[in-house]
């Protein structure tokens, strides 16, 4: 149940709905936008006379929700959610946040070198993985906390927000002092004890798409990170399995504006393991600015022939830096900017 109060309801009307909303069994999670508070109640709605909430003071309409996904739904907040970082870069708001790095941390030079690489081609975020999930156990699995350390360092040289990919509960704490934002990988995106845990975490967390999983799915998943209180959910669209086998994926650029029409979360899009080749990165990254993408999370690497892992898929600092470019023409046309 979504229960709308009117713009400018007291926080003696706000507190009433909830203790009502409260005595009849629900949980309530509160959202206060710019111009109103609204008000979704999760749990055992069923039974509630939604008549009795219209007639209360400050409310303006109350709604049942049919979907299964309360919080994640755009009636939890039909203005949009824009995540903000401590530095002050927001994601989905007008700008297009530019996520960039390797898919691994390798080395201090690697790591130092491509976050000065991409910080001068306009990225704000600087992405790697410590910890890594792999196909086969034999593959490099990722240089774990050190490796984190190093990308902290690399990105603070450069003024950047670090994001890594988080595979397991017993990471989020020892993760905590070095990543700005927790990435939830494709294999993991149904792993809900995890998605829990995060969701008592007051950070970030990008969502990844699971290589099969419909997009109900991964607002469902969204929900349970949300459901614990952690609003700041951005999901990420990174390409589904279909019977296309000339790309490593098939990037799915409508997932773009079908996620804006049914949450509010922003949505981010990964054409690196969208496409699994770096000759087909540029054209779906455009594409997925033109659909409305928020962000963008890129695979650049200093020296991307030479890389442990995802070489393939990653662009040279100067492929990244043309992309910037073009994406600085596309965006205006869209009502949007690219930093
Ligand atoms: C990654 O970002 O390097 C990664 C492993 O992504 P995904 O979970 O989308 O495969
Ligand atoms: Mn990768």
């Amino acid at each position: 149940m979504i229960v709308a109060m009117q713009e400018h309801a007291t926080e003696e009307q706000i507190d009433g709905v909830i203790e009502k909303m409260v005595e009849s069994g629900v949980n309530v999670h509160r959202t206060t936008g710019t111009t109103q508070t609204i008000l979704a109640g999760v749990g055992p709605t069923s039974a509630l006379d939604i008549d009795e909430f219209k007639l209360m003071s400050g409310v303006l309409s109350v709604h049942r929700i049919s979907s299964p996904y309360k919080l994640a739904g755009r009636a939890f907040r039909p203005e949009g959610t824009i995540v903000e970082f401590n530095n002050g870069i927001r994601i989905g708001g007008d700008e297009i946040a530019m996520m960039a790095g390797p898919c691994s941390i390798e080395s201090r030079d690697q790591i130092f070198l491509t976050a000065k690489q991409v910080r001068e081609g306009g990225a704000s975020f600087l992405r790697g993985g410590a910890f890594k999930p792999r196909s086969s156990p034999y593959a490099f699995q990722g240089m774990g906390i050190p490796g984190l350390k190093l990308m902290r360092e690399a990105a603070d040289s450069q003024g950047l927000l670090c994001i890594s990919e988080v595979m397991e509960i017993s990471q989020i704490e020892p993760m905590l002092p070095y990543v700005d934002c927790f990435q939830v990988g494709a294999r993991n995106m149904q792993n809900f004890n995890l998605l829990r845990e995060l969701g008592k975490v007051r950070k970030p967390v990008l969502l990844k798409r699971g290589i099969a999983a419909t997009l109900e799915e991964l607002l469902l998943s969204a929900e349970y990170i949300m459901a614990g209180g952690n609003y700041d959910v951005i999901l990420c669209e990174r390409g589904i399995r279909t019977f296309e086998t000339y790309t490593r994926n098939t990037m799915d650029i409508s997932a773009i504006p079908i996620i804006h029409k049914l949450s509010h979360l922003p949505m981010t899009a990964d054409p690196s393991h969208g496409t699994g080749r770096r000759d087909k990165v540029a054209p779906m990254a455009r594409a997925s600015v033109a659909a409305g993408a928020d962000a963008l999370l890129i695979e650049v690497h200093c020296n991307p022939d030479k890389a442990w892992s995802d070489g393939a898929q990653s662009l040279a600092p100067e492929q990244f830096t043309t992309l910037m470019a073009e994406l600085r023409i596309i965006a205006p046309a869209v009502g949007r900017r690219i930093g």
